[in-house]
Order: C-alpha cells, then structure tokens, then sequence
C-alpha cells in the first residue's frame, strides 16, 4: 500500500462500499425513526454517504441487547483465553482491511490516508492485540488475612459500558475504548462522531466475524445531543468512556449525576506546552518534532503542541527552521500519498480556527500560513500556520484551537518557562527539548500533565497511559491501567476452620 499512487488510492475509494446502518445487537438496521444524515467529505465537500440518525430509541435498543448479552454471559463469563482468541482475530481482520479502514477515516474526516493506513489502522489492529494479550494474565489478589479468613478480591467487568467518540482519530478513538472493554468482558455500546462513523460501523462488522457474540458490540451513530445525551442519561449503562471536548465532559458528569451515578471518564481537551532550552543540542531535532507536533493531522490532536516556549538565545534560530517546516507541510488532496497535510474536519471546525487566525493576526506576529486554502477548487483546508512572539495571555496561547496553529511564546528563564507552561486549565501532555538531565527529570517533575516527552513529542503507547490532569479530564486509556475503567473490584470473604 506504501506504493500506491494517487490514483490508485482514488480508484479504491470509488470501489469502496459503505456500511451507513447502525449496529445492533449483531444486526446492522436503520435508525427506528427512519432518520439519516449526510455523511460529507471535507477534502471535497461530496456527500458520501447517509447514515443512520440513531436517538434514544435506538439506544435503548442498543443497551437492551448490550445487558441481555451481558448477562446471558455468553462474553462476560467466557473464560479470558477464549475472549483473547476473538480479540487477536480481530486484529488480525483490521490488519486484513487495512486499506479499507485507513481510507474510511481518510474519507470521512479528511486525514492523509498516507497516515491512516501507516499509524490509525495498524495502531488499531496493535491495540486489539495488546490488550487482548494483557487479558489472560492479569491476577486477582488473596488479602493477607489470619488463617480462617480468605479474602479474594477479583475483579469483574462493570456490565454495559457506553462509549462515546470524536471524529480526529476515529477509529482509534473507538478502539482504544473498545479494546479494553471488550477484553474485560463488558458489552459495549459505542457512540462515534457524527462527523466520523464510517470506520465504527465497519469495525462492529469486523468484530462479528471475528466472533465477538451478538449484542457485546454496538454501535449508535448520531449526533451528541440526541444519541450522546441518550447514552449519557441511560439508566442501564454501567459506565461511560468520554473522549471530546472538556465542555462536553463536563456535561456527561452532570448526566451521570442526574440519571444512576454512572462512572464517566472524560478525556478531554488540551493546550500542550513544548519547552526548548538553550541548551538543546539538536535544534533540526527539536524542529522536526516541534512542527510535527502541531501540523500532524492538521493539528487535530488533543495533545498537539500548540504552545511553543523557547529560550530566547536560540529562538531566531528555531522559528526559522519551523518556517522552514511550516512551507513544506502546505495541504493537498489526503488521497495523494504527496500531500503533507489534509483537510480540516468540516466546515464549522475550519471556520473556528480562522476565526482564532484572524483575531492572532490583530495580537500577534504572523510568520508562516494564516490563510483557509482549497485544493483542486475544493475543501476544508487550513495552512500550516506560526505566530511568533505571542503574549502568553492571549487566546492564541490558552485556548484550544484544534487546528494547524502554533503560538510561540520567548522566555529567559527555566522557571518562568514552567510557570506559563502550567498556567493553563488544560493538563494533558507536554514536551521538554534539553541536553541537561537533571533539568529534563526536575521540569518534567513540576509539569502538571498526563505525559512528559523529554526530546521527542507525543511519545505514547499500548504500555503506558494516555490521559490528563485538571480540565483535561482524568480518564485513562492504554495499558493495565485502562482495565481500572472498566472493572469493579468485587471482594469474597469466606470464613473456614484454621
Ligand atoms: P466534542 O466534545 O464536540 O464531541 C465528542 C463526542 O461527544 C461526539 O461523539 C459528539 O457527538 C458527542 N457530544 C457532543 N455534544 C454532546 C452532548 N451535549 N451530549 C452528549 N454527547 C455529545 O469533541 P470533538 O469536536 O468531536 O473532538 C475534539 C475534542 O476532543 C478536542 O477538545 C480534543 O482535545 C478532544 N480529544 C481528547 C482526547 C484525549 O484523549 N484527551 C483525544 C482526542 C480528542
């Protein structure tokens, strides 16, 4: 596939035929009020397809069959091994559709599929393995009690868990709910982003052929406030996995709070402070990493490092080689294995972030982009764009713009630079460019986040967790960790003669 052209890419979406049904309960069905929307490709505006507008019925539909097949045990008391079978086959399915699901998501949201199908898809396939692997080999624990006590704590999967997804790594993000849930014995009730469900769909059809039982794996498509408000409010789903945006978790707390005290798990946004000190030997390094942890995925990253501080002894000298960067990262068709970078998600969130570019271009300094672009006379399309010399207040540097801009903030020195670092409400993630150790191990001490990379960015993996502090929500995903949001711990207490 690494071989592609263009033009066989665009003869392969052409071929491609879309699942646009909700599924449930092993079945894909329409929406039972009839109800579609457009399902639009922002690289061109075209309709794709139309899907399936699911609302609290078909939710209720969804939970009914997630809870039968929780309950009839057919998944959730399956013995770890044989849940892992199914899983593994699973990846290897993905790994069999890698083409097709890295253009689903190219199509739906814009992505270069270039990097769909050499990180979102195979990242997908990895993490159904990873955690189908983790299954079989976590233990219960024995309290240490007195002979005559015997204490086991195990845990067991919560029953039906909902999941309700964004539309910047789409199938990830449903994977890497999913997979988790899923290996833990849970049915799951996955609500994707309106803008995104494609990959989903195909996804739930992937997971039946591998076996996983009818009813364990649902999916809603929908919108947030008709399917996303359903699943938030239901009565019968155990707990909730929520990735978005920080507003939007703040309001399934309150579902939670005022339906049946479901655990939620929000994560959610971010404004990631990359830190570059003077003595950073390998500034080419720190550029490369600095400009692919803004502009990559058009900078819809939630952990994107959005906030650029740089010792000023070496910033001309680095905001040159970003611009530099920035001009060989101009957008094109995400179907073309040439493009650098692809379309925004649509055409709200495009004219969102012209919005933060134009109020950036009164406050700040303009050095690379800062223009909407079309490709081929179509499209959503954001340039990759730097402001230099930014006030650390102003809403370049604090608010979350979700697009391909960087703010580059100058400092002097190291604890002014974590001081402004930390003064966000947002905690998910930051980086650290320095040659000194002990200033990587002391700033990444003092930075409150979810995750440091010290002389990389956006170091992530299935062995280490994914999530944030403060308003970037305190869920978890990836790792032994991610089972925590999916299991409770349930302790037997049995009394026997010593
Ligand atoms: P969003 O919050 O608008 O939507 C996320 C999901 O919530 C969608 O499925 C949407 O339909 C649903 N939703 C929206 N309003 C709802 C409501 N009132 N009730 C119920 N459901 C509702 O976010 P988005 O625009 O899809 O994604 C971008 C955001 O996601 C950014 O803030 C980004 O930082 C964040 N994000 C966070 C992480 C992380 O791991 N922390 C990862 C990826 C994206």
């Amino acid at each position: 596939m690494l071989d592609y052209t263009h033009d066989d890419w665009k003869s392969r979406a052409a071929a491609l035929s879309l699942r646009n049904k909700a599924f449930i309960d092993g079945q894909f069905v329409d929406a039972a009020s009839g109800a579609t929307f457009d399902c639009i490709n922002p690289a061109t505006g075209e309709i794709l397809t139309q899907v399936a507008s699911c609302d609290e019925e078909d939710v209720n539909r969804a939970v009914g069959a997630a809870r039968k097949a929780f309950d009839s045990g057919v998944w959730s008391r399956a013995a770890p091994e044989d849940r892992k079978a199914v899983l593994l086959k699973l990846a290897e399915l993905i790994r069999a559709n890698l083409e097709e699901m890295a253009l689903l998501d190219s199509l739906d949201m814009g992505k270069l599929v270039t990097d769909a199908v050499t990180v979102d898809a195979p990242g997908s396939a990895h993490f159904f393995q990873w955690h189908a692997e983790a299954i079989d080999k976590i233990y219960d624990e024995v309290a240490p009690n007195a002979p005559g006590d015997l204490a086991i704590v195990k845990r067991v999967p919560l029953g039906v868990v909902g999941a309700v997804t964004p539309w910047n790594f789409p199938l990830d993000m449903a994977t890497w709910k999913g997979a988790a849930a899923l290996a833990a014995g849970n049915s799951v009730v996955l609500k994707p982003a309106e803008q995104s469900p494609l990959s989903a769909l195909r996804l739930a059809e992937l997971a039946a052929e591998a076996g996983v039982p009818d009813g364990v794996f649902n999916v809603v498509p929908g919108f947030g406030v008709t399917a996303g408000k359903a699943l938030g409010l239901h009565m019968d789903v155990d707990t909730l996995a929520f990735t978005g945006s920080t507003q939007v978790g703040k309001i399934f707390m309150q579902y939670s709070g005022q339906s049946n005290l479901k655990s939620v798990w929000p994560e959610t946004g971010g404004k990631s402070p990359n830190l570059v000190f003077g003595d950073c030997k390998n500034l080419d390094a720190a550029a490369n990493m600095a400009a692919f942890g803004i502009f990559f995925n058009q900078g819809e990253v939630c952990s994107a490092n959005s906030r650029l501080y740089v010792e000023r002894s070496v910033k001309d000298e680095l905001v040159e080689k970003l611009i530099e960067r920035a001009a060989a990262l101009q957008p094109g068709d995400p179907l073309d294995p040439a493009s650098k970078m692809g379309a925004i998600v649509d055409q709200r969130q495009t004219d969102g972030i012209m919005q933060s570019i134009e109020a950036g271009k009164a406050t700040s300094n303009l050095v690379a982009g800062g223009e909407r672009v079309s490709v081929n006379g179509k499209g959503c399309f954001v340039q990759p764009t730097i402001f230099d010399d930014v006030d650390h207040n102003d809403p370049l540097a604090r608010d979350e713009i979700f697009g391909p801009v960087l703010s580059i903030i100058p400092f002097d020195k190291e604890e002014d630079a974590v001081r402004m670092a930390n003064d966000s409400v947002y905690g998910l993630a930051a980086s650290v460019w320095t040659d000194d150790l002990s200033r990587a191990l002391r700033v990444s001490d003092e930075l409150q986040v979810g995750t440091v990379s010290v002389n990389t960015v956006d170091a992530l993996s299935a062995k280490t967790p994914f999530g944030g502090m403060k308003q970037s929500g305190f869920g978890r995903d990836l790792s032994l960790h991610s089972f925590d949001k999916y299991t409770a711990l349930k302790t037997t207490w049995i009394k026997y003669n010593a």
